[in-house]
């Protein structure tokens, strides 16, 4: 496998914040092993956006987990790689360095926020209490600063809001105040995952818009998590497209979308509603289903569902490798050449 993918040519003058390479991940379940990440690598620079895309399954949450310390420590195991963040390895952190780290360097953003937040706290109270302990803040600075935080993500009149509970909240509003919880410390990470699913498609835009101008406000850089590439358009530099554990295609947006290199990102693609499409047009979705993480298909496992599948295709595991040397543009599929799929412009 490739094992230094770099995402965009013109990325030497910012600064590599996470550097994540081979990293395997299994949980241990009564059926079996669940290889749930096997093999994944890619780099995260201040100012970026990278987007993991993949359907349920696909090992793109638990890849991010794994690496804050997340995961079920009774079932699960980091079987092998590195991920070195800011020159000390996440892996290999103890607990209280991990802690460290989450509260104030690499923020999390769920999908969720009801979950993630304490349902008996006022809203203003859980976004101070962690600069309180994080930062030194008196109660009176933090209680300001967490005002001035939910107007800053377009919470309308902060200062009333500030006292409300989250179930109080709509659900934009909800993954608002999660948003301001998460920068309140200025971290130099934010891991989203799945951040507005559970939101019309509206809202969804008006949240994505609020966490990339955040992201801008602390210079800060952002690992998206989601199954719909069309959320990732015009938002991420570069994606990380996971299937079964693995990564098949890495690179620029631009290179992925409009050079798609992979028949399973084709497929994901083939999948999205076109906006220069007629309303009636026919959705294609992939066939069949993801496989499961205890019996992964032999040689690609995405050969099943795979239009293209040869007798290769079920012998042999295709390993990442350069499409465009220059941009960074990976692909694992042995026919990648003779494929020679596009994205979007098609
Ligand atoms: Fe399809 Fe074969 Fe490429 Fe896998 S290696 S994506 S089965 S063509």
């Amino acid at each position: 496998m490739h094992s230094t993918p770099s995402f965009g040519a013109d990325v030497s003058d910012k600064e590599l914040l996470l550097s994540v390479r081979d990293l395997a991940v299994s949980f241990t379940t009564e059926a079996g092993t669940v290889r749930a990440v096997n093999g994944v690598s890619f780099d995260v620079r201040r100012g970026d956006v990278l987007a993991i895309v993949g359907e349920s399954g696909s090992g793109k949450s638990v890849s991010m987990l794994s690496l804050v310390g997340l995961l079920p420590p009774k079932t699960s195991s980091i079987d092998g790689g590195s991920a070195i963040w800011k020159g000390t390895d996440l892996i290999t952190m103890t607990p209280a360095q991990m802690r460290a780290t989450r509260a104030k360097e690499i923020a999390m953003i769920f999908q969720d926020p009801l979950s993630a937040m304490n349902p008996v706290h006022r809203v203003g109270r859980q976004i101070a209490e962690s600069m309180r302990l994080h930062l030194g803040l008196s109660k009176k600075q933090a209680d300001l600063r967490a005002v001035e935080l939910l107007d800053l993500v377009g919470i309308p009149q902060p200062a009333t809001r500030a006292h409300s509970y989250p179930h109080e909240f709509s659900g934009g509003m909800r993954q608002r105040a999660m948003i301001a919880m998460a920068i309140a410390c200025s971290p130099d990470l934010l891991i989203a995952d799945e951040p507005t699913t559970a939101l019309d498609v509206t809202v969804q835009a008006q949240v994505l818009d609020v966490l990339m101008a955040m992201k801008d406000r602390i210079g800060s850089a952002i690992v998206l998590i989601t199954h719909d590439l069309g959320v990732v358009a015009g938002l991420a530099d570069s994606l990380l497209v996971m299937y079964a554990g693995a990564p098949v295609e890495v690179g620029s947006t631009d290179d992925v979308f409009y050079r798609t290199a992979h028949p399973y990102t084709e497929g994901l693609l083939a999948s999205l509603p076109r906006l220069d499409s007629s309303g009636d047009a026919e959705l294609t979705p992939i066939k069949g289903a993801p496989p499961s993480l205890i019996r992964i298909p032999s040689g690609c496992a995405f050969h099943p569902r795979c239009p293209y599948a040869t007798q290769r295709c079920r012998e042999e595991v295709p390993t990442l490798r350069p499409v465009n040397a220059l941009s960074g543009h990976l692909v694992a599929c042995h026919h990648a050449d003779e494929l020679q799929l596009v994205g979007a412009e098609q």
